[in-house]
């Protein structure tokens, strides 16, 4: 029984604890961090802790023990819960997911290429090759959404920007038939554009005009990246080379591919680009960078030029006009344009992928049930000495997933005492639904009044719009905002609104939020996008299409754009069975020995571990077949050992309970013994350990 592996290695499920404290539950961690064992349950929940070493537990013969096997028939591991998921996936037909969250860096990624290998390992590995082609892109587009979605930030390496969800396609059989990846990118600032120069050849550079050193790109050289928190990524050789023949054997034609090369170089000229005041007016510093960019992105010189110092607008009378940059206004849509032309490449990249993974010709008729697992990988809450809009998406973000959680795991709870046939109790709980609605309701909340501001026209500041939501919000029980003294931290801005989350207090700075909110990018670098020779480039600027006098409606805002992403999302894992893994990141020095208590304490605290344990041990903390049960405590009863000589198991198992007084503690279901208390069991593990 994997619960009780031996407790030297301390408890292998967190529901087990004698008392569910802060200090029992990271006691329990460390010890198990210490011994090497990374994973522990939490009933059917995975926590792993980032061992930051190469361990010698993903192997072949590892993957064969847990395969079909019972989530308590082993130790706890990733695989378990890949298993369980597949499992119910295939045996009962059901779409399953897996969440995996935790902070950057704590090994959510590598998590899921664990569960995804495991999955690829135990499907069918016949001859069919559409099988292998859906494994082998669904394996490789990783390789190249890291590539574009990731930077080398101080905190990892290889960090995600925000969110993945990947859904795999099965059919009858169990064997993948396809899938679908959505990508959730928050910080637009990061440019994974990297140096070019280091990997492409004589003749491409040439072509893409890039002929300085990567320090002379802005983008690319130090100060961008103390900027954008990325240092390139495309960085190294061999990583470059992995990532084109990936986009290769995914499908992408070698126009597609210098299409984006490209963009990447016009990304890297914009960031070169200088405006100065020349007699009023701005003028662009450096004419040949202007032709290089129109060149690469098959538009017009003079109109290339125009849309950076210039904007048109209609007035009120329908008539259009032509308005002067300032030198801050064209840096900062300079700026816009970067950014919007790598986020519109990330995504249609992403949507390249899909194509190709996308399940063609299926015919339920023919082929069954199609159904499908999903696999998330998502920040979990994120608190910092200064929390902005980023923190803000995010931890809004988890509480949407916190609510889905509690609910789905009543839910589950609630199915599997109908099913065993056992009264139904109420379990308390915190209902956060309170503070998701002071995030997301309409015109009350403060994404809403966020975009009121935006909206309003003339200039509205953070403060002013603080106020806003203080005036909206003041009296709300899960809102404060109060005016810090000027410290240190806090000199050229002070002011502050609070946020009490399911998982804690988080202070927010309003500083940029509204900046962060607006879609900064003016509509003619839209249109001239869109009339761009290049017909990929084209592609990702369908929005271009529309005239200075046909645009009426505001673009969504980056809040209200990342709220129904995360809604669409939620309804998506809300059909699904679901299935955790939570990331704890043991040290901030990728020490494999270092064990920070306060820094996971910290986590544990935001990832709602302990609330956790408590909705598992609220109701029955634990449960187990008959069959298995007596098989592991029947030396402890005289009625069952050596055999039983009851007519069925149940009545073995009652007889163990009735010997040991438990009856109060337990209840009977159809297939299995419900014990309510860890210690039951606890007892009864003590008493099998002194009799072997
Ligand atoms: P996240 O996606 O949560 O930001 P990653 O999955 O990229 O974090 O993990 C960060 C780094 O930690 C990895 O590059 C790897 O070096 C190490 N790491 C994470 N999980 C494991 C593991 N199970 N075994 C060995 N190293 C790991
Ligand atoms: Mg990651």
């Amino acid at each position: 029984m994997a619960e009780l592996e031996g407790l030297h290695f301390g408890k292998s499920d967190f529901v087990l604890l004698d008392e569910v404290t802060m200090e029992q539950f990271l006691e329990n961690l460390k010890l198990r961090f210490e011994e090497g064992r990374i994973y522990t349950f939490i009933g059917e929940v995975v926590v792993s802790v980032n061992p930051y070493r190469q361990m010698d537990i993903y192997g072949n013969d590892v993957i064969e023990a847990y395969r079909g096997r019972e989530l308590y028939e082993n130790p706890p591991h990733l695989y378990a819960v890949a298993d369980a998921a597949y499992k119910a996936m295939k045996r009962r037909a059901k779409d399953t997911c897996i969440v995996i969250s935790g902070e950057s860096g704590a090994g959510k990624t590598e998590a899921s290429k664990y569960i995804m290998q495991y999955i690829a390992a135990i499907t069918n590995p016949s001859q069919r090759q559409e099988v292998e082609s859906v494994k082998s892109v669904l394996l490789k587009s990783n390789c190249v959404l890291e590539a574009f979605g990731n930077a080398k930030t101080n905190r990892n390496d290889n960090s995600s920007r925000f969110g993945k969800y990947m859904d795999i396609n099965f059919n009858f059989n169990g064997d993948p038939t396809g899938g679908h990846i959505n990508n959730y990118l928050l910080e637009k600032s990061c440019y994974a554009v990297g140096d070019l120069k280091g990997v492409c050849s004589e003749d491409l550079l040439k072509s893409l005009h890039l002929n300085k050193d990567p320090t002379d790109y802005t983008y690319t050289s130090q100060g961008a990246v103390a900027m954008t928190v990325g240092t390139p990524h495309l960085y190294d050789r061999s990583h470059h080379r992995a990532v084109m023949s990936a986009l290769k054997v995914i499908g992408f034609s070698q126009e597609e591919i210098n299409s984006i090369y490209k963009i990447l170089a016009t990304i890297l000229h914009l960031g070169n680009l200088k405006f100065e005041n020349e007699a009023e007016n701005v003028q662009l510093v450096g004419g040949d960078l202007v032709m290089h960019i129109s060149e690469l992105t098959g538009t017009e010189v003079e109109s290339m030029r125009k849309a950076l110092l210039y904007r048109t607008v209609a007035t009120g009378g329908g008539e259009v006009i032509e308005k002067g940059h300032s030198e801050q206004e064209a840096s900062y849509g300079r700026e816009a344009l970067a950014k919007a032309l790598y986020e519109r490449l990330f995504g249609w990249i992403v949507g390249r992928i899909n194509s190709v993974i996308e399940v063609k010709n299926y015919n339920p008729a023919l082929h069954g049930k199609n159904t499908v697992i999903g696999v998330l990988d998502i920040y979990g809450f994120e608190i910092f000495d200064n929390n902005s809009f980023e923190q803000f998406c995010i931890n809004y973000c988890n509480e949407k997933l916190q609510q889905l959680f509690i609910e789905l795991i009543l839910r589950q709870e609630q199915d599997e005492y109908q099913r065993e046939g056992i009264t139904w109790q109420h379990i308390e709980y915190f209902n956060n639904q309170i503070i998701v609605d002071l995030v997301e309701q309409p015109h009350k909340g403060i994404i809403s009044i966020l975009d009121d501001a935006c909206l309003t026209v003339g200039k509205v500041t953070d403060s002013a719009c603080l106020d806003s939501m203080n005036d909206k919000l003041g009296h709300h029980p899960h809102f404060t905002s109060r005016k810090l003294t000027p410290t240190d931290k806090t000199m050229e801005f002070n002011r502050h609104f609070r946020i009490r989350h399911y998982a804690g207090d988080v202070m927010y700075s309003v500083e940029g939020f509204l900046d962060k909110n607006k879609d900064p990018l003016f509509q003619d670098f839209k249109r001239l996008m869109f009339n761009s020779s290049d017909p990929i480039l084209k592609e990702m600027w369908p929005d271009g299409k529309l005239s200075i006098t046909e645009v009426t409606k505001r673009p969504l805002t980056a809040a209200t754009l990342f709220k129904n992403s995360i809604i669409a999302l939620v309804d998506k894992l809300a059909c699904k069975e679901p299935y955790y893994v939570r990331c704890v990141k043991p040290n901030e020095v990728k020490s494999p020995m270092l064990f920070d208590d306060a820094r996971c304490q910290h986590q544990v605290a935001y990832l709602g571990l302990l609330e956790n344990v408590h909705v598992r041990r609220a109701g029955f903390a634990y449960r187990q077949p008959y069959d298995r049960f007596l098989q592991r405590y029947k030396m402890t009863c005289e009625y069952t050992w050596p055999n039983h000589l009851m007519g069925s198991d149940r009545e073995a198992v009652e007889a163990i309970v009735l010997q040991h007084n438990f009856e109060g503690d337990v209840a009977y279901g159809h297939t299995k013994l419900f014990v309510r208390t860890p210690r039951t069991l606890f007892t009864l593990e003590q008493e099998r350990t002194a009799l072997i």
